[in-house]
């Protein structure tokens, strides 16, 4: 039998690397984590999660000052927005969390910690500097980059992506965003509400193209409301330096049109980080976006091979990354066979309302063809919504043909929050009955979860046939006359 040093090592010491380090090491297994960069914690911790919802909590404060007479209060002066002191918050939040997600933590845990660019030389063995690793198993979570597209011109003008737009040394005067995902729409409200002029360009006809539409439009006013301007249906044909201004050249309907604006955002997707680890050497089955994995993880050459997180290029979210570590744990050390299932996975984009989905929405459901009844749920009609003068959004549950739940999105205040009821509901198998027959607390916004439920138990209980039932048994009288 062949003799390995380690019996797993883990490329990658991000969401998914540190869960499966973490994992492995406290099981007794002998673990050897290699990151490239020269600190853990990955594109979360620096350049993603914390930096962005950080970012977007200073921007709030701000936005709520300076609105403070919608709550019936006192108009405030308000200074303009330094960006450099709300960049320093950033650092001291990220510095708070690395403690954390520290070398010195996971050596504790009992993990081997190297830094540097690694490559495999064979199916068992990585090359680091001039010192060679072999393990038995291998987990590869070295996450994604940004994903910039060959537009006329971007290489020859400077533009932002998100490993830069947190630490600014000032707030741009105006940005374009290229691209109106999560990071992009994000991004937008943050920056307007700074005090940037924000101008989005979109390729498809709506924002957050993997929602759906009635909910990301309800967003997208919202957003335009703020300030925010959107090009959809547009496509980006050049961009140029135009000396203290970029210059993108779009097309809309036809017709060109120059944009300019001091700072450009590439948010036009990602693209994986494995092209240096000699993974087609080896065998190992990828693309740009990712590397192909099976419903337990396993590339498709090398069983041993593991990928988690962001380097399969689906499921992009830090929770998804940390839940695929522990997949990967449970097929390599406890040997237990354990598949990846994301029927009721969870996301939220941080807006204001937040945007927060579990399961299928209308999008997926008829691309699968299945067939859906829909229960919605405005929070206009939530009293804590209105004493918060928060109440622009709406809940929305998917069932099935058998009234079976599919999947529920919620566009409101405090949405990701307001979702984990749905998470335990639905990986508990909770009936709606006993949601719905629950008490929740007044006044709250969680009441708008037990409310949609109601609004689809109504439609049974209150029927024709339930009436003339409770008539024939116990003699009901019927309506009665307002006078
Ligand atoms: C702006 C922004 C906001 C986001 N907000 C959220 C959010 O609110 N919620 C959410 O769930 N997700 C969010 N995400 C997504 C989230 O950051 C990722 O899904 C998550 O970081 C993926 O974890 P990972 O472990 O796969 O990769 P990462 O966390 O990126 O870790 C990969 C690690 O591998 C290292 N590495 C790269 N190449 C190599 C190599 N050759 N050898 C060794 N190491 C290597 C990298 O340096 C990095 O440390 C956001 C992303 C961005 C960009």
């Amino acid at each position: 039998m062949a003799k390995f040093d380690y019996d797993i090592g883990i490329l990658g010491g991000g969401s998914g690397g540190l869960t499966a380090t973490a994992g492995s090491a406290q099981l007794g297994a002998r673990t050897i984590l290699i990151e490239k960069d020269d600190k853990l914690g990955g594109d979360c911790l620096h350049y993603g999660c914390v930096p962005s919802k950080t970012l977007i909590r200073s921007a709030h404060v701000y936005h709520m000052i300076k609105n403070a007479a919608r709550y019936g209060l006192p108009l405030v002066e308000v200074k303009p927005v330094d960006y450099r002191d709300v960049a320093s918050r950033i650092q001291r939040v990220i510095d708070t969390i690395q403690e954390h997600d520290s070398k010195e933590r996971f050596c504790g845990l009992g993990a081997q910690v190297e830094f540097g660019d690694a490559i495999f030389t064979d199916e068992h063995t990585v090359k680091l500097g001039g010192k060679e690793f072999n393990a038995k198993n291998w987990v590869i979570s070295t996450g994604s980059s940004p994903a910039v597209p060959p537009i006329e011109g971007l290489d020859k003008t400077p533009f932002l992506t998100n490993r830069e737009i947190f630490s600014l040394d000032r707030l741009p005067k105006s940005m374009i965003m290229l691209g109106a995902g999560p990071i992009a729409i994000e991004m937008s409200q943050a920056f307007t509400r700074l005090g940037t002029k924000v101008m989005v360009v979109q390729r498809s006809g709506q924002i957050l193209s993997k929602e759906d539409r009635d909910m990301a439009d309800i967003l997208m006013e919202v957003l335009k409301g703020e300030g925010v301007e959107f090009y959809l249906n547009s496509t980006t044909e050049r961009v140029r330096d135009a000396g203290t201004e970029r210059e993108v050249i779009i097309v809309q309907g036809g017709k060109e049109r120059s944009l300019r604006a001091e700072a450009i955002l590439v948010a036009m997707g990602r693209q994986g980080n494995h092209g240096s680890l000699g993974l087609d050497a080896i065998g190992v089955e990828n693309d740009r976006k990712g590397i192909r994995v099976d419903a337990r993880l396993r590339t498709t050459e090398h069983k041993h091979i593991y990928a988690a997180g962001d380097a399969t290029g689906e499921h992009l979210f830090t929770h998804a990354a940390g839940y695929e570590g522990g997949i990967v744990i449970s097929n390599a050390i406890f040997h237990i066979p354990r598949k990846a299932d994301y029927t009721f996975l969870p996301w939220c984009t941080y807006t204001d309302p937040e945007f927060a989905s579990i399961g299928m929405n209308e999008k997926r459901a008829q691309e699968a063809g299945i067939e859906y009844k829909i229960y919605t749920e405005d929070f206009r009609g939530n009293d804590r919504s209105l004493a918060e003068e928060e109440h622009i959004g709406r809940i929305k549950l998917i069932l099935d043909a058998h009234e079976k739940p599919l999947g529920v999105q919620i566009l409101g205040p405090q949405a990701g929050e307001l979702l984990s009821e749905w998470v335990a509901a639905f990986n508990g198998k909770v009936k709606l009955m006993t949601l719905v027959g629950a008490i929740h607390p007044y006044p709250t916004l969680g009441e708008i979860n037990k409310k949609v439920v109601s609004n689809f138990i109504s439609e049974k209980i209150y029927s024709e046939k339930i009436k003339k039932g409770l008539k024939f048994f116990f003699h009901l009288k019927g309506r009665a006359a307002c006078q």
